[in-house]
């Protein structure tokens, strides 16, 4: 309720305009939104199944997913609200939604937790009463993932970095990031999920790069 009263206020202060266009009324109005392509089909080891929504090399997907993660720009939610419609068949065999924990401290300087907000738009839209949980705890010395160079560092960086804090027994996991590059971190994440008893991981992510 609040939520949806801030948006109107804020609507009528910064009338939405389209980051591509600049056209008023929408954050990405009709005609810059329906020509994004989808994404690829993503196969990536160890997920049963893996969904990108769009490509990352797409400039309207970049600026999308820039603005959100490093302006906190929220608004653009219901952008990616959209781009989560596209897809035909919402799974429904599914117990758990999670994300990628990010550095506290960027959340923190960056005003918002964008991948756990991601994960609960995620939950929400699929429905089924699922709800976004955090699964992994990161430890202080984890190095941003981007720094390393190559697929080894960054799996072994993620694999010390995290630990599963739930028994997942019998669970069906989705992990939900923004954007997938050489998908390591998302499948060190997977692996820790698997060893904690998972029964099957999914990956959904709002670009491939
Ligand atoms: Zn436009």
């Amino acid at each position: 309720m609040f939520a949806r009263a801030q948006e109107r206020i804020l609507n009528a202060i910064y009338p939405p305009t389209c980051i591509e266009c600049a056209s008023a009324d929408s954050w990405l109005c009709e005609s810059c939104f329906t020509d994004i392509a989808p994404g690829d089909a993503l196969t990536l080891s160890p997920f049963r199944r893996a969904w990108a929504l769009s490509a990352y090399k797409d400039r309207r997907i970049q600026r999308l997913i820039k603005s959100y993660k490093y302006r906190a720009a929220t608004c653009l939610e219901p952008v990616f609200q959209r781009l989560l419609s596209r897809m035909l068949n919402h799974p429904t065999d599914l117990d758990i939604v999670t994300w990628v924990p990010g550095d506290p401290d960027r959340a923190r300087d960056r005003g918002i937790d964008h991948g756990k907000r991601l994960a609960e738009l995620v939950a929400n839209a699929l429905g089924h009463g699922l709800q976004a949980d955090a699964l992994l705890l990161r430890s202080a010395s984890a190095l941003p993932n981007a720094t390393l160079p190559d697929n080894e560092a960054r799996e072994g960086n993620i694999k010390n970095a995290f630990s599963c804090i739930q028994d997942l027994s019998g669970k069906r996991v989705l992990l939900v990031d923004d954007v997938c590059t050489t998908g390591a971190t998302a499948q060190a994440c997977a692996n820790l999920f698997i060893e904690a008893g998972a029964e099957n991981v999914d990956l959904l992510v709002f670009a491939k790069g």
